[in-house]
């Protein structure tokens, strides 16, 4: 059955068009455009970096290794699709063509739609310290905290002094 998100992407519109709020305006796009396709996300179980095997886990979400895709080859179980990284950044998307001989690529549809629908584009920085472009919304400050508007997580303020050595030569 096709996730929720798949049968009314206004579930995941930005209000205003072209910029992202919670939600990303790149990603909506995208989705609509391949909208008649049969669209699967996929996570790659292998670190592009060390070349370990990963699991897909929410909280050390890579987002190097989530493709989004528009086909699957039936005969092989090649994939037909694009980086979701690419997908947000905007611009001209390519699709490529991913071999999943070897079932590096496991199908990750629904659990990533749901965190997806739940936490908008904090799923791609958790951990709340990164960058999010037009994020201009994304918290209510008081004193002491702040709430995330997007998904609702809160971060407590912890000032701390720095003191720095200086060498001056006089
Ligand atoms: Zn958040």
């Amino acid at each position: 059955m096709k996730h929720k998100i798949l049968n009314d992407l206004t579930l995941i519109k930005p209000k205003i068009k072209g910029e992202s709020d919670k939600y990303s305006w790149n990603f909506f796009k995208h989705l609509n455009k391949i909208k008649d396709k049969e669209i699967k996300i996929y996570y790659h179980t292998r670190s592009y970096i060390s070349g370990e095997p990963i699991t897909f886990n929410e909280n050390e979400f890579l987002i190097g290794n989530v493709i989004v895709v528009r086909g699957v080859i039936k005969s092989n179980g090649g994939l037909i699709g694009c980086a979701l990284s690419n997908v947000l950044r905007g611009g001209k998307i390519e699709d490529y063509w991913y071999s999943n001989i070897h079932n590096d690529f496991y199908e990750i549809t629904d659990e990533f739609f749901n965190l997806y629908l739940e936490k908008g584009r904090c799923l791609f920085d958790a951990n709340h310290n990164g960058w999010l472009a037009h994020d201009d919304d994304r918290f209510t400050t008081y004193d002491k905290y702040r709430i995330c508007n997007y998904c609702g997580k809160r971060q407590n303020k912890k000032v701390e002094k720095v003191c720095e050595e200086v060498t001056n030569w006089i």
